[in-house]
């Protein structure tokens, strides 16, 4: 137990070691005296350990206080709000908001989700992972339809480095 290997005494704390063999690893050496170094402020008490849940209020482990913690930094970094064109179906914006949210089941999505799949490259060009990122922005097949899609419209050529860049380009 730790508590067998730590000493308290009036003047600090001491270490007792038992190892089963000599130590004469220079790696270990030093991994050892960096354990010391940490070692060197712990108190141990009487009381039974227990496992606690630092991120949350209480200290107890809740898959809320889990969630409210994954989710902290990722509202507020997605601030982006996507214009809503009237002119086009619903589901051209919605594809284009999920796009954005990165919520495509590219390959790689798919794969997050533990489904099976043979590879995860982009079937398109085949030289690189299938990502949202990816499809729409990176591929040369996608490039080209942008480039296509920019001589027909009479427009400059399209040049996005991101999804939002993409949907942002007709404000430019
Ligand atoms: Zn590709």
């Amino acid at each position: 137990m730790v508590a067998d290997r730590i000493l308290t005494l009036d003047d600090g704390t001491d270490l007792k070691w038992d190892w089963r063999s000599p130590m004469t690893n220079v790696e270990a050496i030093n991994s050892l005296q960096q354990l010391t170094l940490l070692l060197d402020n712990v108190q141990t008490s009487e009381r039974a350990g227990i496992w606690e849940w630092v991120s949350g209020s209480t200290g107890e482990f809740t898959v809320k206080a889990v969630k409210r913690l994954l989710y902290s930094d990722y509202e507020a970094v997605n601030s982006f709000i996507m214009d809503w064109c009237h002119w086009i179906p619903a589901k051209c914006n919605i594809h284009a908001w999920r796009m954005e949210i990165d919520k495509i089941p590219t390959e790689e999505a798919l794969r997050k989700r533990n489904i099976q799949l043979e590879d995860s490259l982009c079937p398109l060009c085949r030289s690189d992972d299938e990502t949202t990122e990816h499809l729409f922005i990176s591929c040369f097949i996608s490039s080209t339809v942008w480039n296509g899609v920019s001589l027909w419209c009479k427009i400059p050529n399209i040049f996005a480095f991101s999804i939002k860049d993409l949907l942002e380009c007709h404000t430019v």
